[in-house]
C-alpha cells in the first residue's frame, strides 16, 4: 500500500528523520494558509500524486510570496499530472503539500528495500540525488552504494557511518557525517518498524545551513503486514488506486490490471505467473493478473469475471483452475493425481 509524501513525512518525523516544515492543502484557500503559517520567503507547492518524477511533469513549484504560492496552487490543484509513474493520461491532483523552501546545498539518493535474492534488507545511496535514479543503476552502476543489513543484528552505526563517508558527505561539510548516519539509522528504524516494502527519499539533501534533511518521501507497506499496522490503514486513498485493483481488493482477490488484451481467470499466484507466461510465449498479452486464492468459491469466481469483463480492454479470458483441495473427491490435498484427474 502507498501512500503520499506528506504521510510518508509525518512518520519519518515519528522517527526523527528531519523533513521541511509543512503541510497538506486541499484548496487555493488552504494553501496559502499554510503558507502564512510557515511564515517563510519561499514556499514550496507540490502536488500529492501515488507517482514520482513531480517535478519535471510541473507538480512541484518553488514559489516567492503569496501570490505565486496561490498562483501555483491553483495550477496545480485539479491538473491531470503526467509523469513517467503514472498512467498515460496522468493523475488528478486533489491534494497539495505546501512546505518551507530549503536551501539546497547537494541533493543525494537514499532508499531502503529488500534484496530477495539476499534475504535481507538493503540500504541504497547515491551520490546522484533528485534524478532518475534507474537511469543512474544503468549508465553509472557505480555511483550506487550498497549496504546490507544482516537481519540478525540490524543496521550497525559503523555501516551508516561508512555510507555517510561513501557518499563523499565530509568533503561538502564534515560535520554532517554525524546527522547523515543518524538518518541512515533511522530510516532502518522506520522501514522495520513500519513494515515498509519501499522507503525512498530523493532527494535526502544536504542544506546550505547545515543540515540534512529528508526533501522527498516515497513509502510503500508490505501488504501482508496490514494487520499489525491498523493506524496505517486509514492512510490509504483509493482515488489513487485503479478502480478495478479497488474492487478487487474489497472482494479479497489478488488482481493486478496489465495491458493487454487476454483475461486471466486462475487460482494460485504460481499458476496464474505460469499462465501469463504461457499466454506471453504464444505472442499474446495478458490484461491481468489474477489469483481467486486456492479456496475460491462459486461467489468469489463470480465477481472475478465481472472484474475481469469491466476491463474495456479484454477480448477474451484464459481461465485455468487446479482444484487443490480435492479431499472430497479424491481423499487428498494438492498432489499430483488429484490435478491431473480434476
Ligand atoms: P519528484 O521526485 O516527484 O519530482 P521532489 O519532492 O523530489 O518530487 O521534488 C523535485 C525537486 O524539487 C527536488 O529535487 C528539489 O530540487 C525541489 N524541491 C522539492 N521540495 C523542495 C523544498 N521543500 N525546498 C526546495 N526545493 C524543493
Ligand atoms: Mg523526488
Amino acid at each position: 500500500m502507498k501512500i503520499h509524501e506528506y504521510q510518508a513525512k509525518q512518520i519519518l518525523a515519528k522517527y526523527g528523520v528531519p523533513v521541511p516544515r509543512g503541510s497538506v492543502a486541499y484548496s487555493v484557500d488552504e494553501a496559502t494558509q499554510v503558507a502564512d503559517d510557515l511564515a517563510t520567503e519561499v514556499c514550496v507547492v507540490k502536488a500529492q500524486i501515488h507517482a514520482g518524477g513531480r517535478g519535471k511533469g510541473g507538480g512541484v513549484k518553488v514559489s516567492k510570496g503569496m501570490d505565486a504560492v496561490s498562483e501555483n496552487a491553483e495550477a496545480i490543484l485539479g491538473m491531470q499530472l503526467v509523469t513517467h509513474q503514472t498512467v498515460p493520461q496522468g493523475q488528478k491532483v486533489k491534494q497539495l503539500l505546501v512546505e518551507e523552501g530549503i536551501d539546497i546545498r547537494k541533493e543525494l539518493y537514499c532508499s531502503v528495500l529488500v534484496d530477495r535474492g539476499r534475504q535481507c534488507v538493503v540500504l541504497l545511496a547515491s551520490t546522484e540525488g533528485g534524478m532518475d535514479i534507474e537511469e543512474v543503476a544503468e549508465k553509472t552502476p557505480e555511483k550506487i552504494l550498497k549496504v546490507f543489513v544482516d537481519p540478525a543484528v540490524g543496521l550497525r552505526s559503523y555501516q551508516a557511518n561508512e555510507l555517510a563517508f561513501g557518499l563523499k558527505i565530509d568533503a561538502i561539510n564534515p560535520k554532517l557525517i554525524r546527522p547523515a548516519a543518524a538518518v541512515f539509522m533511522a530510516l532502518y528504524e522506520t522501514f522495520m518498524q513500519e513494515d515498509c516494502s519501499l522507503l525512498e527519499i530523493n532527494p535526502l539533501v544536504l542544506t546550505g545551513d547545515g543540515r540534512v534533511i529528508a526533501l522527498d518521501a516515497k513509502l510503500a507497506f508490505d501488504d501482508n503486514a496490514m494487520y499489525r499496522h491498523k493506524d496505517n490503514l486509514a492512510l490509504r486513498d483509493t482515488d489513487e488506486e485503479d478502480p478495478l485493483e479497488v474492487e478487487a481488493s474489497e472482494a479479497d482477490l489478488n488482481y493486478i490490471k496489465l495491458d493487454g488484451s487476454i483475461g486471466c481467470m486462475v487460482n494460485g499466484a504460481g499458476l496464474a505467473m505460469g499462465t501469463m507466461d504461457m499466454i506471453k510465449l504464444a505472442g499474446g498479452e495478458p490484461a491481468n493478473f489474477l489469483d481467486v486464492g486456492g479456496a475460491a468459491n462459486q461467489e468469489n469466481v463470480e465477481k472475478a469475471f465481472r472484474i475481469i469483463t469491466m476491463d474495456p480492454n479484454v477480448k477474451c479470458i484464459l481461465d485455468q483452475y487446479i482444484w487443490w483441495n480435492c479431499s472430497m473427491r479424491h481423499g487428498c490435498r494438492r498432489c499430483n493425481c488429484c490435478f491431473q484427474k480434476c
